[in-house]
């Protein structure tokens, strides 16, 4: 078992591996330990590892430790954003629109599943990440929206 993750402390923000944090014994449940901050303490903190969002051409948004190569139709995963596990999905989940019916619980890019072609499709997802760093959102919190690729540039 080799399991490990990247975090940091919610009080003093030290980041580490999750299997630097120290056990100590729990002073709430008898004969249990806990993890503790090696620095600090504290008992809790953020999940750092590393995410990435990308989109489908339906708009259709997932989340994942890996850009998946393609779909079974052949269309690409176009990669939209970046960032720690703890705030990634937080961060999209204010940003995207929420799917309704055939498409509940989804999240969408805004703009692309009603666009008339794939042009206005990407003009639309550009448009929205540009929008998002704007806002500079999730930005304290480490989150990278992806740019538009410079050879796109016309296109737009
Ligand atoms: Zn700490």
């Amino acid at each position: 078992m080799n399991h490990d993750n990247l975090i940091k402390c919610t009080r003093c923000r030290h980041a580490c591996m999750e299997s630097a944090w120290l056990d100590v014994p729990s002073k709430k449940y008898g004969g249990c330990t806990e993890k503790t901050c090696p620095r600090c303490g504290c008992k809790s903190y953020y999940d750092m590892t590393p995410q990435v969002a990308w989109c489908w051409a339906s708009g259709l948004i997932e989340i994942g430790n890996h850009l998946p190569a393609s779909s079974l139709d052949g269309s690409g995963a176009i990669l939209i954003a970046e960032g720690p596990r703890y705030a990634l999905k937080g961060a999209i989940d204010v940003a995207a629109r929420h799917g309704k019916g055939a498409s509940e619980g989804k999240l969408l890019v805004p703009g692309i599943p009603e666009a008339e072609n794939q042009k206005a499709a990407i003009r639309a997802l550009y448009q929205w990440l540009d929008w998002n760093r704007k806002c500079r959102r999730g930005k304290r919190d480490g989150i990278v929206w992806i740019e538009a690729p410079s050879s796109l540039g016309a296109a737009l």
